[in-house]
C-alpha cells in the first residue's frame, strides 16, 4: 500500500492576504487585521483556533505557494523548496475572523529578543503579504486546530502566558452564562491581558502572575501547581463538569501536566499544550 499522503485529512488551505491594519493593543502586543478576498471561503472556528503563518522572504513567496492550495499540497511545495528558501512558519491563534468582511485578525506578542515572527509583525505594514493556512468550511473537521473542547464543564481552569492570551480571549467569547472560570495569567507586564479579559466579568475569578524576570512559564508552572494542591481533588471529582487547558513554554507546561494528572485529573479533562520553546533556557541548561 502507498504511504498515505501528509495532511490529506486536513480542512486547511492556504490564504494569501495582506495588512490591512496594524493596532498596538497594549505595550507588547500588534493586532495585524489581515484581508484577501479569499477569506470568504475562511471557516470561523474561533475559540483557540490555530493557524499557520508562513512569512514572506526579502522577495516575497515562491511562486508554488499560492492561494487556495490545500495544506497537503502547500506542504508538499514548502518541503520542495531548497531548505534556504522555505518561508519560515510559524503557529499563531484566529479567533476573530469574518468571512463575510473578508477579514481576519492576528495578534501577536513582541517578545524579547524577538524571533522572525514577531520581528515581522514588529515591522509589518499595511499592504504586506502573508500566507495564513487555515480552515476552509465543510472541508472535514469542524474541530481541527481547536484544542478547548469542554464538552460539558462549566467548572473551568484556564492558565497562559501573553502567547496564550489571543486563545483565552477566542475560549472566553464561547463561556455560557453557568461558566465559571479560575483564569492564571501569567505576563511581564500585566496590562498586556487587557486587551483580552473582561476583569469585570462576574464568570471570571482573575488571578495576575507577574513574571517579575523569571523565565517564561515558570510562574505559571508555580500558580498551577499551587492550583492544583489546593482544588485539584475536588476538580477531579468532579469529573465532566470540570476541564482545565494550560499553554505556555513547552517544557514547563509538560511539567505542569505531570502536577496536574498526579492530583487526579482525567488525561481528557486537562488540556496543555506548548505554545513556544525557550531555546535560550536550554542553551543555559
Ligand atoms: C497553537 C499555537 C498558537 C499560538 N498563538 C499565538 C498567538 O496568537 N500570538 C502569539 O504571539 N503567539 C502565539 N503562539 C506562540 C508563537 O508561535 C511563538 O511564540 C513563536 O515561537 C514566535 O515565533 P518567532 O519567530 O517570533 O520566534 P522563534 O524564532 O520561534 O523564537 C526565537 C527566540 O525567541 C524565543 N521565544 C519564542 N517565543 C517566545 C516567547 N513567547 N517569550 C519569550 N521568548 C520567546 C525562543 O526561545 C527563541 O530563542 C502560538 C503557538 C502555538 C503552538
Amino acid at each position: 500500500m502507498p504511504d498515505p499522503v501528509p495532511f490529506a485529512d486536513s480542512p486547511n488551505r492556504l490564504f494569501a492576504v495582506t495588512v490591512e491594519r496594524r493596532v498596538r493593543l497594549s505595550p507588547a502586543f500588534v493586532r495585524l487585521g489581515l484581508t484577501g478576498p479569499g477569506l470568504a471561503a475562511f471557516a470561523p472556528a474561533g475559540r483557540d483556533l490555530r493557524v499557520k503563518i508562513l512569512l514572506p522572504g526579502p522577495d516575497g513567496y515562491p511562486a508554488t505557494l499560492a492561494d487556495g492550495l490545500t495544506e497537503a499540497a502547500w506542504r508538499a511545495a514548502w518541503r520542495a523548496l531548497p531548505v534556504a528558501e522555505r518561508p519560515v512558519m510559524r503557529s499563531y491563534t484566529a479567533p476573530r475572523a469574518d468571512p463575510d468582511a473578508r477579514r481576519l485578525d492576528l495578534d501577536v506578542y513582541l517578545h524579547e529578543p524577538a524571533g522572525p515572527a514577531s520581528a515581522w509583525a514588529a515591522a509589518a505594514r499595511v499592504g504586506d503579504p502573508l500566507l495564513v493556512s487555515g480552515p476552509a468550511p465543510g472541508a472535514g473537521d469542524p474541530d481541527h486546530g481547536v484544542q478547548w473542547l469542554p464538552g460539558p464543564a462549566t467548572r473551568l481552569v484556564v492558565g497562559a502566558d501573553e502567547t496564550a492570551f489571543p486563545a483565552v480571549a477566542g475560549i472566553l467569547a464561547t463561556l455560557g452564562p453557568d461558566a465559571r472560570a479560575t483564569l492564571l495569567l501569567e505576563a511581564a507586564d500585566p496590562a498586556d491581558a487587557a486587551p483580552f479579559v473582561d476583569a469585570d466579568d462576574p464568570r471570571l475569578d482573575v488571578t495576575h502572575v507577574r513574571r517579575d524576570g523569571r523565565p517564561g512559564g515558570v510562574p505559571l508552572l508555580e500558580a498551577g501547581r499551587a492550583w492544583a494542591e489546593r482544588h485539584g481533588a475536588g476538580a477531579a471529582a468532579a469529573g465532566a463538569a470540570f476541564y482545565g487547558w494550560f499553554a505556555t513554554e513547552s517544557a514547563r507546561v509538560a511539567e505542569l501536566r505531570r502536577a496536574l494528572l498526579a492530583v487526579g485529573l482525567g488525561a481528557d479533562r486537562v488540556h496543555t499544550q506548548g505554545y513556544w520553546i525557550d531555546r535560550e533556557g536550554r542553551a543555559r541548561a
